[in-house]
């Protein structure tokens, strides 16, 4: 059994049919991640057409530019639906800057007051920034936010700092790759309790496929190359993800994927 924690699964036309193959693939459960109000409206219909899919709903930094008091009514609102169990994505992007630096930084801040008040943890996304991440969840310590940093990009320090300070670390395809030894550092020593595995799909497909359209079920992937770093067994790390991601996310009834309507 995988769980893939991290997909832009609004973004597959062909949602059915790459759900069918993470089935055949053992993915029995999909994040549908949101980057906007209109993704986080398609991303619940997803999660409550589809068994097996739970989705967030959120800002991306890219567009932090746009919100205001109206978009986060809306989002807390969107939220209380029943297969929502995350905020975001949500973060800093400096790579981009998209959005400027004072617009991603209060949108982040108001991202972690949501998921603090509404008991429910942060999926962070950190581009050229983990300094200004790690200061804002350092000043924001007492509020008790907790969540993941997803597609995980940094070394084992940088890890051990998001853990101490509540976060899982989550890997994707980049851990495949070729010029990233400094992530496998940190994906062979950091707590085996403390690992995700995502895709991040339709973007950043692990090798073999690297620089082709990546989906969930391309997450094994990962779940192997954590495997062969940390000398385990792929059902160890599957077992372990999985149970992991239970944790967090707290799904309240696991149900198999598939594609046959929810009732
Ligand atoms: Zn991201
Ligand atoms: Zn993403």
């Amino acid at each position: 059994m995988l769980i893939d924690t991290h997909a832009h699964l609004e973004m597959s036309g062909d949602v059915r049919e790459v759900i069918e193959r993470a089935t055949s693939n053992s993915v029995v459960t999909i994040i549908a991640v949101s980057s906007d109000l209109d993704s986080s409206r398609k991303s619940i219909e997803l999660a409550n057409t589809f068994p097996g899919i739970y989705c967030t709903v959120g800002i991306h930094p890219h567009e932090a530019a746009s919100i205001n008091e109206e978009l986060c009514n809306e989002l807390v609102s969107l939220a209380s639906e029943r297969r929502v169990v995350a905020i975001g994505e949500t973060g800093l992007d400096y790579h981009y800057l998209n959005s400027p630096r004072e617009n991603q930084i209060a949108s982040f801040k108001r991202h972690i007051e949501i998921s603090v008040n509404l008991d429910l943890p942060l999926i962070i996304h950190i581009r050229e920034a983990f300094e200004d991440v790690i200061d804002i969840l350092r000043e924001r310590r007492s509020s008790s936010s907790r969540g993941v940093i997803h597609c995980f990009t940094g070394d084992y320090e940088t890890a051990e700092e998001f853990i101490e300070l509540g976060f899982y670390i989550s890997f994707s395809g980049i851990v495949t790759f070729k010029n990233a030894e400094g992530l496998r550092e940190a994906a062979k020593r950091i707590p085996v309790d403390k690992i995700l595995i995502e895709t991040d799909s339709p973007y950043l497909a692990p090798v073999p496929f690297r620089g082709k359209r990546n989906e969930p079920a391309y997450v094994k992937y990962v779940a192997e190359k954590i495997a062969e770093i940390r000398g385990t067994s792929f059902d160890e790390i599957a077992q372990i993800t999985t149970s992991n991601a239970n944790n967090l996310f707290k799904f309240n009834n696991i149900s198999s994927l598939s594609t046959s309507k929810a009732n």
